[in-house]
């Protein structure tokens, strides 16, 4: 397996720490919890959403933590306008973050650390402490406590930016900043009336941590001092996660993260997406259009991750066809199988090419590109009766392993009518007791609900039939 690696700009073969026990760590930065996510911040949680069940799919055992930053300058801001108490103002977006997860089928990860939570605010405070007593970090005459840049000589490798080259502005309290105001960041600001009544109290007076040593905190908190993959979007790279680094190495010593994953933007009929250009999308807003979740979480994981997806209503179009496509072949495919005749006239086997497409960098357009080609192959097969009942379950339990990755099949397949359910028991209590004309009977029965009973060796299956 390989992957991109931001830190050398290198494809690199993928080692994780403990290749043994075959566990990974992987800290995904979170959302900002000041207003609902957008559809940009869910294409890049889809892409980790990809690799945690690709290296899953990989025999990997995985353990992911994914922050919520409810406490920084923006969050602040918004209670303050909002006029409502910050906890108040963060929760109403933590539950539409978790609301829209849901909807794009987005695995949850194991935790769910909160900045605010004081175990973690007694880490940062903690972390700081450490780097000041290593000369990383000092409290200036605001009060507030900074991370000395040039103190730390790897400081820019991750964002690659030489500091011999660029003007260092002193020092920046803000928690976003480019290269043009490079300069020494905040670690903890102390407490201003801007901050109303959100304040901890520290060994260098009441104030709130800063953006980054939240993410460092909560990694090492729950991680431990090395991690094998941080993802996050490009927006994260500088400077949020080149303090991440500057602050878990200036603390524990040890290299902090050995695959760095960043996700590219995405646009909106080719431009950055604004809430002045109009064409800024929450999850919500395509919803009210009528596509579904599966539509969009599709159309947000097709283009590779490092590639600009530019989105437009044309690509949903076509995310919602692709996704018609499968079904249709996986409800024929289904017919055939049932069909139990068996001419031994073709025997194909599925091979690894989707498994191998993302063990290439996640590569899931050559992935997707395979599944299609496998979907025009087997229909053509099937045109012709040339597909026997096996091979057309082969295929299904292929489409099965690979839609463990995926989470694409339709809404339909997955729920199951109490009433069938019901039947479906009654005809698995028949067939315990041998009554195969009862069984039958409830096979109709179902089958006139529109559903369709199969005897496997893992036991009774039920599934649409035809579904679209
Ligand atoms: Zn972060």
């Amino acid at each position: 397996m390989r992957f991109f690696n931001t830190y050398s700009r290198q494809i690199e073969e993928f080692e994780p720490r403990d290749p043994a026990e075959r566990k990974i760590a992987i800290y995904t930065c979170g959302p900002t919890v000041y207003s609902r996510a957008h559809i940009g911040n869910f294409r890049a949680y889809i892409f980790e959403d990809l690799l945690q069940r690709h290296l899953e799919l990989r025999g990997y055992k995985v353990h992911r933590v994914m922050n919520i930053t409810d406490v920084d300058d923006k969050t602040i801001r918004g209670s303050r306008e909002a006029g409502i108490p910050l906890g108040k103002f963060t929760a109403q977006f933590k539950e539409a973050f978790f609301e829209d997860v849901e909807t794009l089928r987005i695995k949850r990860a194991d935790e769910f650390p909160a900045a605010t939570e004081q175990r973690y605010i007694d880490r940062m405070i903690e972390m700081i402490g450490a780097l000041i007593s290593r000369g990383l970090a000092y409290q200036a005459e605001d009060r507030s406590v900074y991370f000395r840049i040039h103190k730390f000589p790897n400081y820019g490798k991750l964002a690659h930016f030489d500091l011999t080259q660029l003007q260092s502005t002193g020092r920046v309290k803000h928690d976003e900043y480019d290269k043009e105001h490079i300069g020494d960041f905040a670690l903890w600001k102390a407490w201003d009336e801007e901050d109303g009544d959100v304040k901890w109290d520290s060994p260098w007076g009441p104030g709130r941590p800063g953006w980054h040593i939240e993410c460092s905190a909560m990694a090492t908190a729950l991680l431990g001092d090395q991690i094998d993959i941080h993802c996050g979007g490009v927006d994260n790279i500088f400077p949020h996660h080149e303090a991440e680094i500057a602050q878990s190495e200036g603390v524990t010593g040890k290299k902090f993260v050995r695959y760095w994953l960043h996700c590219a933007h995405l646009l909106v009929d080719g431009q950055k997406m604004s809430k002045s250009l109009g064409n800024f999308y929450t999850l919500p807003d395509l919803l009210e259009k009528g596509y579904t979740g599966r539509e969009i979480r599709y159309a947000l994981m097709r283009v590779h991750y490092r590639a600009p997806l530019n989105f437009t209503w044309e690509g949903m179009e076509e995310s919602r066809q692709s996704l018609a496509r499968i079904d249709e072949w996986l409800a024929r495919l289904r017919e055939t199988a049932a069909k139990k005749i068996d001419d031994g006239k073709n025997k194909t086997q599925p091979g690894e090419q989707f498994e191998q497409a993302l063990d290439d960098d996640l590569n899931i357009s050559a992935a997707l590109g395979f599944l299609f080609e496998t979907i025009r192959e087997t229909n053509r097969a099937m045109d012709e009766n040339e597909l026997d009942a096996a091979s057309a379950g082969t295929w299904l339990d292929w489409w099965k392993r690979i839609n463990t990755v995926l989470d694409l099949e339709s809404e339909a397949e997955i729920v199951v009518p109490p009433e069938v359910a019901h039947l479906g028991k009654e005809r698995e209590n028949a067939r315990r007791q041998k009554d195969w004309k009862r069984s039958d009977e409830l096979r109709e029965q179902i089958s006139a609900l529109g559903w369709e009973v199969r005897d496997t060796k893992d036991g009774q299956k039920l599934t649409r039939r035809g579904a679209s």
